[in-house]
């Protein structure tokens, strides 16, 4: 039998909490000219509608972060395959995340930043699973807290499928 999906959080309160999140982003960074960088592959969707959302002066970036296996579960281990093309130093840089898990990525990606200066890290997740936390990590504003299930959608794969669907749905009957 193959996995069932079952819908986790539908398309309208996706997009109605990432409109609360642009307007909470707007205003603190207003008067800023902000550094929004997309951490791939899982972002692409949240970061493209969360940044439409956002009234300030923006560069966009995009960098790649891959976990050791490509299962449900991560290895722990974690690596940078794809770097970004402009410096951060002395900027506001925005990062965007799908889902925090573990927190190793995250943690890891703030390490890698804090060593190139920036003026500040403001760190953003669309989806965040509190009780999988093994490491702490830095988070500014979160989406959604979901319990500890694997979910795919609006980004987020299984073996690259499902990202695109427009919710996030909880993957059963994994193997
Ligand atoms: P962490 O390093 O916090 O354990 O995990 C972060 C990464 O693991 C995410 O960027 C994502 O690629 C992957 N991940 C963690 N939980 C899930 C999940 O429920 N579904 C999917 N598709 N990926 C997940």
């Amino acid at each position: 039998m193959g996995p069932n999906l079952s819908t986790v959080i539908s398309e309208k309160d996706l997009q109605k909490r990432i409109k609360e999140m642009g307007e909470t982003l707007t205003d603190k960074f207003k008067n800023t000219s902000v550094l929004a960088v997309c951490v791939l592959k899982g972002s692409f969707i949240f970061f493209a509608d969360l940044i439409r959302q956002i009234e300030c002066d923006m560069n966009c970036e995009f960098l790649c972060m891959s976990s050791y296996g490509s299962l449900a579960h991560s290895s722990g281990e974690v690596k940078l395959i794809m770097d970004l093309n402009s410096s951060v130093q002395g900027r506001h840089v925005l990062l965007v995340e799908d889902i925090i898990d573990t927190g190793l990525t995250m943690n890891y990606l703030q390490k890698v930043l804090e060593i190139r200066k920036p003026k500040s890290v403001t760190t953003v997740t669309l989806l965040h699973k509190p009780d999988a936390k093994k490491v702490d990590c830095k988070i500014d504003l979160v989406g959604f807290k979901i319990p500890n299930d694997f979910v795919v959608g609006y980004g987020l794969d299984y073996q690259n499928q499902y990202r695109h669907l427009p919710y996030i749905a909880r993957l059963e009957n994994l193997n």
